[in-house]
């Protein structure tokens, strides 16, 4: 089954960074994978000649269509850059205050739009319960009736952390996430996202997961492109 693998740059890069990855991710072939390229906003035209397998996205999107939204992006403007998928509820942002209400808003706003929001969920410490994630993914649905959305699970304590959870632990995680968003009526793909590199990627690819959100290793261009031919040949 193809893959899809989402790299999350985050506030990090420059022009000269982007013109390196738009030229190094299109020489790769990629025949069984999607990538998603997702930079900051202002370096969204830097890679605007991709090659058919790879999509671009955005990290965040504004919760409504209203002019008077001084700072924000609305979907129109990210599409105008080609753009057709959003990263939403990210928890770097729901530790800044971003609420389930927000995200809500969010994925309502990016489906209406023609934008595939990628919603983000995940336990807080390693010692929370999972059952946060039914919480969650009922709240991110509750405002939309159909259309594509991803579900992203991301333990907040694996971010950057260089701990990854058990096999077993995403296979519970990824049965929750697609139940309830089952029950939603909506049939979901899940990514695995947090401390992802290019050598734990082919042992995590076992579990039930359609594919990865990256963070730091989206940074290191060759260690990308090696996770990115790892899952290719996994
Ligand atoms: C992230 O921030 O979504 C993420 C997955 O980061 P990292 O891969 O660096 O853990």
């Amino acid at each position: 089954m193809r893959k899809l693998i989402v790299a999350n740059y985050k506030m990090n890069g420059n022009c000269e960074f982007f013109a390196e990855v738009q030229k190094k991710v299109n020489d790769l072939k990629v025949k069984d994978t999607n990538l998603v390229l997702c930079p900051p906003f202002v370096y969204l035209n830097k890679l605007n000649k991709l090659n058919k397998q790879i999509a671009l996205g955005v990290q965040d999107v504004s919760n409504e269509i209203n002019t008077k939204s001084t700072g924000q992006i609305s979907p129109n403007m990210i599409k105008e850059f080609g753009a057709k998928y959003a990263i939403v509820g990210h928890s770097e942002r729901r530790a800044n205050g971003e609420t389930d209400e927000l995200v809500s808003q969010k994925v309502a706003v990016c489906v209406d739009n023609d934008l595939i929001p990628i919603i983000c969920v995940g336990e807080k410490t390693k010692n929370s319960s999972i059952s946060v994630l039914k919480k969650q993914v009922q709240s991110a649905l509750s405002k939309i009736k159909c259309g594509k959305v991803i579900f992203a699970y991301e333990p907040v304590w694996a971010i950057g952390s260089g701990e990854i959870p058990t096999n077993e632990n995403i296979n519970k995680a990824s049965g929750i996430i697609k139940s309830t968003a089952k029950k939603c009526g909506f049939d979901v793909d899940m990514l695995y996202g947090g401390s992802v590199n290019e050598k734990n990627c082919v042992e995590l690819l076992k579990s039930e997961i359609d594919g990865f959100l990256l963070g730091g290793v989206s940074l290191k261009i060759d260690a990308y492109l090696k996770l990115v031919s790892e899952v290719e040949n996994a």
